[in-house]
């Protein structure tokens, strides 16, 4: 029989069959006409989706490290304070690329399966003044969201702009650009925006483009200047060709795709869908007596879901999944690696994935000997679904 799996990692995603379409079209050059529109649209459908009407969009060859170093490369002159709001081990690499770029830099910890209270925010930035605020809104390695909105709230009372990482949230998680004031929001492609892997978004606000102009020294390298990226992305919002780096071309068409369904499905339903299915798969595992890494409820994340693996039952769980049809993940943060699974179900996952993921999460565990009713993940998850 065909191999036939559904990847429920967190990222990259299973792609809608349109967006795989778009990936197959003759290749065109950058320059033309029909491509530049179907750019200058996934632009303005950037806007739309990190709620960011004001803000400017850019769209970059490269990955989610990529815009987490072109939002902070562009803010921070050498010798700059930093403080790293650090939920797991995408606030370390936030960390390591400040550092990189000569930022002294500060955090502000949680333990493992915590956020940090905006308390201790508040006095990180009460004792001394910081350029910015760098917050990992979901940290794919812990399934942890941490309150953004509160973030940037303290850091703009204290003069810091702030970055939020939304690689793991944006088109799935509630994030409001503009009406929660965040200077700089990054993703990628290849999460719950539903793309192919390939494509840095950053969108900058008015005052972190004015932070960019008011810089002391250039920004380092050539490719990570809004600067340079400005005038092309105006163009091509505008319709119109122009050329610095030359756009993965299909990627671009497939992103401008997957950016159309999300706008389509509207943002308010497109987070209270995700928020539904989770929140299934997290009443599932919890039926099933599976204690999750994130402390609380109201910190799990809705785009992926990290629990721990049951006494008597290791990471072989993964791969007892992966012969069952869904393509789960195994851990990810230091401190945890070997004792949690993550699953992602973000973009275009149905209720009945969710239902399949934890019919094959059941198989997975009675294969590893684990003991409990057969049918109890998926019946909660079925009444959690089926809740009007
Ligand atoms: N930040 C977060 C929250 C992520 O989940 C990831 C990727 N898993 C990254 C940054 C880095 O993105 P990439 O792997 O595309 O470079």
């Amino acid at each position: 029989m065909a191999d036939r799996t559904v990847l429920m990692i967190p990222g990259p995603i299973e792609l809608d069959a349109d967006v795989l379409g778009a990936l197959a079209q003759p290749q065109r050059g950058h320059m033309d006409g029909v491509f530049a529109k179907a750019f200058g649209r996934a632009l303005g459908r950037v806007r739309e989706v990190f709620l960011a009407p004001s803000a400017q969009p850019f769209v970059i060859a490269g990955s989610g490290t990529l815009a987490m170093e072109i939002a902070t490369a562009n803010l921070i002159d050498p010798g700059d304070r930093a403080v790293v709001v650090n939920t797991g081990y995408f606030g370390d690499r936030m960390r390591a690329i400040l550092e990189r770029q000569g930022a002294r830099v500060d955090e502000v910890r949680a333990p493992l399966g915590e956020v940090p209270d905006t308390g201790a925010l508040e006095r990180a930035l009460a004792s001394a003044p910081a350029k910015l605020v760098a917050v990992t809104h979901v940290d794919t390695s812990t399934g942890v969201r941490a309150p953004i909105e509160d973030v940037a709230r303290v850091a703009r009372e204290h003069g810091a702009l702030t970055v939020v990482d939304g690689v793991c949230s944006v088109g799935g998680e509630e994030l409001r650009q503009e009406a929660w004031g965040i200077d700089v929001v990054l993703t990628a492609s290849q999460k719950a925006l539903g793309a192919p892997p390939g494509l840095a978004l950053v969108v900058a606000s008015p005052r972190a483009l004015a932070a960019r102009r008011a810089k002391k020294v250039p920004v380092a390298s050539l490719y990570l200047d809004f600067l340079e990226w400005l005038p092309i992305m105006e163009s091509y919002e505008k319709g119109a060709p122009q050329y610095f780096a030359t756009p993965p071309t299909n990627l671009v068409l497939a992103l401008d795709v997957s950016l159309g369904q999300l706008v389509a499905e509207g943002m308010d339903a497109r987070f209270v869908r995700h928020a539904r299915q989770a929140g299934a798969f997290r009443a599932a595992c919890r039926a099933l007596e599976l204690s999750m890494l994130p402390a609380r409820e109201a910190i799990a994340a809705n785009t992926l879901s990290a629990f721990y693996y049951p006494s008597g039952v290791d990471a072989a769980l993964v791969g007892r999944v992966r012969s069952e049809g869904i393509i789960m993940a195994g851990g990810l943060h230091p401190d945890a690696k070997t004792k949690y699974f993550r699953v992602g179900h973000m973009g275009v996952m149905t209720a009945s994935d969710i239902l399949a993921a934890v019919a094959a999460l059941e198989r997975g565990l009675i294969a590893s000997g684990y003991r409990f009713e057969p049918g109890i993940g998926v019946a909660t998850a079925q009444r959690h679904l089926s809740a009007r």
